[in-house]
Parts: structure tokens; sequence; C-alpha cells
């Protein structure tokens, strides 16, 4: 992948998430067992000097307990100190902070969110288990997750307005060049386009009936290791 890829798409495509959602639940967890200690042990005790030392703005993992408690609006779980069911507080916890994270992930534009329209897909891709060659894989991830240097994704650098992104290979008519010119139209690849949909059609006989968008989708989201390797060949073969 180019350094310039989303490290969140990077993430979602082989299914993790941010690892400073796994620490903060692991944080609130820790807090719950040292809330439940006897006061005399001396895990709690230091704990209750941390927390008086937050009360006197001092910031510390304590501060951010309480911080996060305070935006789930759960302000009167710090002030006693109490937590009636640790599964549910976890399980309400995890569910706000995946709803953020996917929040975040519908505003990043790939071809694959434009695709179903504007949700990213999110689980761990199929293609990734594909026992196919490495290079034909990854020129597969780069169509996926605009880690590439067609025009849409150069023009973002060179501040070129999104609609004067136009193809350099072919010519056709000015043709705004992402994922889908690439793919399905760019004359500059006919040959070997021709030939991929030749090796997808044999696989898949619906494929020469579907619309541009299903065919895309197909391209996109293999469902099989033949299919992955047809669309990761010509990717390997023909991206810039
Ligand atoms: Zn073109």
């Amino acid at each position: 992948m180019y350094a310039s890829t989303s490290n969140i798409l990077a993430r979602n495509e082989i299914g993790r998430v941010p690892i400073s959602l796994l620490i903060t639940i692991q944080i609130l967890k820790y807090w719950i067992h040292i809330i439940s200690l006897n006061e005399d042990r001396i895990l709690y005790q230091a704990y209750k000097s941390k927390k008086d030392l937050d009360e006197k703005g001092h910031t510390s993992w304590v501060t951010f307990v309480r911080e996060l408690l305070y935006r789930l609006k759960l302000k009167e779980i710090w002030e006693t100190q109490y937590v009636c069911s640790a599964s549910d507080l976890l399980q309400k916890v995890k569910h706000h902070l995946f709803t953020k994270y996917e929040e975040v992930c519908q505003h990043i534009h790939t071809p694959i969110a434009e695709l179903s329209d504007g949700m990213l897909k999110v689980p761990v891709e199929l293609y990734t288990k594909f026992n196919i060659p490495v290079k034909y894989r990854k020129s597969l991830t780069r169509i996926r997750l605009r880690s590439n240097r067609l025009e849409i994704v150069r023009g973002k650098y060179s501040k070129v307005p999104v609609g004067e992104r136009v193809c350099k290979q072919c010519n056709q008519n000015n043709a705004f060049e992402d994922e889908s010119h690439f793919l399905l139209f760019c004359g500059k690849h006919s040959k070997s386009r021709e030939k991929m949909f030749q090796e997808i059609a044999l696989l898949l006989p619906l494929f020469v009936q579907m619309t541009q968008k299903e065919k895309m989708y197909t391209m996109l989201v293999p469902p099989n290791a033949q299919i992955a390797l047809a669309v990761g060949r010509f990717a390997y073969d023909c991206l810039p």
C-alpha cells in the first residue's frame, strides 16, 4: 500500500479495529475490577490517590475513565463508584465506541463505499484468504482501497478539481479516471479487459448480463479465488 492509504481502510480489509478501542475496553475492565476491591487493599488505596489527584486537576488514566463515563452520560456510575452489571456497562461502551468508529468509516470514499451507497463494508474480505499470488492480491487491494495512482487519487495531491481529473491513458471524451473507468471502460486496457471478462464469464456465466455496477461489485468483491486472480492480474498489469 502507498503511505497515503487510509489506516482505517487497511485495517478494515483484514477485519481489525483500531487498537485504541480495545485498550479503552481493557482500561474500563480494570477500573471495574479496582472499584470492586475492599478499601483496605493497596491497589484500591493507590487508585484512591490517583482519583484524588484527578479531582485536583492532574490527568491520569483515572481521568480517562471519568471522561469516558461522562461522555456516555453515565456520570452517576462515576459519582457512586459502583457498577451494577459489569457486562451491561462493557456492552454499552463497546456499542458506543464501535458506532462512533463506523461513523468515521462512512466518511471515507472508496470504490467499495460508492458501490454500497456510501456505506463502507467492513467484514474481513474473503479475497484476503484466497491462495493467489501476493502481487495480484495486492493489486486488487490497491483498487479496493483507492491506494493507486489513478487520476482520482493523483488529482487530490496536485489539487486538481474532482471534475477535471481526466484519464490521460485513453482520451475518451475527457473521461473521469476512477476505479470504475479503469476496470470497465478505459480504452488503453481493452485487450487485457476482454481477456479478464472472458475468464470471469467462464466461471460466472451471468457476468455478461450484469449491469456495470454489478460487474464492479463482482470484481471488487470476488466470490472465488479464480475471479480474484483474474481481476488481480488485470490490475497488476494495467494500473499506472
Ligand atoms: Zn482511460
